[in-house]
Formats: structure tokens, sequence, C-alpha cells
């Protein structure tokens, strides 16, 4: 079972009360009781995920301690995306270059900010989370386990028809594996022919 987030269980209470002005002590002790039940753990700041998912824009601060959520309002955005603040104080640090070729808009490369760790591994809407890529290397990194695999597997297979001497797929799987090292994919797999 996913493991549920203080930041997710805040949100829940309010998706369970649009359009209501939410006054603080309410949320609170939902929030904290129930983090407490479903995890075993204390949520030791829940002013803090308020205060971060109003400046993130999901919840309106109706007045000081009373917060609304309002769907319509809320643009559609996952949780632990960054914010376009986010995005420009990312782009602004990295020099608006990509972190791995060094190239920008004066190259006419489109930049996008990514997660180092990825959302789905539990990466973080977070500045320290975030560098720019061109989109060749975001796709590329977007990619990287799929070619990684492919790579690993045609080294065995290579190996494989070394050890019965097979010619024959040792040549096809050489190949392949010219053309991972010719356009620079995976070159931290070695292969020795
Ligand atoms: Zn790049």
């Amino acid at each position: 079972m996913k493991k549920i987030t203080q930041k997710e269980i805040v949100m829940e209470y309010f998706k369970k009360n649009p359009k209501r002005d939410i006054p603080h002590p309410e949320i609170v002790d939902w929030v904290v009781s129930e983090y407490l039940t479903r995890t075993t753990n204390v949520f030791r700041d829940p002013d803090r995920q308020i205060r971060q998912l109003h400046q993130s824009g999901f919840l309106i601060k109706v007045k000081k301690g009373v917060y609304r959520f309002d769907p319509e309002f809320v643009q559609e955005r996952k949780l632990e995306d960054f914010t376009p603040e986010q995005k420009q104080i990312i782009l602004k640090r990295d020099g608006y270059r990509c972190v791995i070729c060094g190239k920008g808009k004066a190259e006419g490369v489109d930049l996008q900010v990514d997660h180092i760790k990825p959302k789905d591994k539990g990466g973080k809407a977070i500045i320290e989370n975030g560098q720019t890529l061109c989109a060749m290397h975001n796709f590329r990194k977007k990619n990287y386990k799929q070619t990684e695999t492919g790579k690993k597997m045609f080294i065995r297979l290579y190996e494989a028809a070394k050890n019965i001497n097979d010619i024959d797929t040792m040549n096809f799987c050489a190949e392949i594996l010219e053309v991972f090292e010719k356009n620079d994919i995976n070159g931290h797999i070695i292969w020795k022919k």
C-alpha cells in the first residue's frame, strides 16, 4: 500500500469539504488524529503543510487561520509538480542552461525543469529536487532505464553466444552494441568485445 503523505492527508480533508471556510483548529485536529491512525506517526507541523499548500496555490487563505479549497479555483495540477515560480527559481539557479550539455536559449534548445528524483519514486516538488535539462536530455533521462536494460541484455546474449561460438549471434549483438556506443547511450555500461 502506498504511504500517505502529510500534504495528501491535509488535501483529503479540504477536498471532502470543498468551498467551505475551514478554521485552523478543525483541520489540525482531524489531520493529526487521522495521520496517527493511518501511519502511527505523529504529524508534527500541520501549519507548515497548510501554508505550503496555500503558497503552491491549492488552498485559498480566507483570513488568518482560515483556509478554503475551491476545485474551480485550483488549477489542475499534481501535488508534486513544480509551480511556475519554482521553475523560474530552478532555471535561474542553473543559469538557464541544461545541466548536462550546457546548452540554453542561445543554442535554440527547449529547456525543461526535471525532478532529479522522479515523482513516481517519491520525488518532491522542492527546489533542491529540480534541475534544468534540455528537451533531449530530459527525454534521454526518462528512457535511460529502458535503454540500459536493452544494452545489458545484448551484452549477456553476446557473452552467451561467445561461449558456444555462435558467430552469427555474436555479430548481430556486436552490431547493435556498436549502435549504442556510436550514439553515446549508456556509456557507463562497459561492453568488451
Ligand atoms: Zn542537454
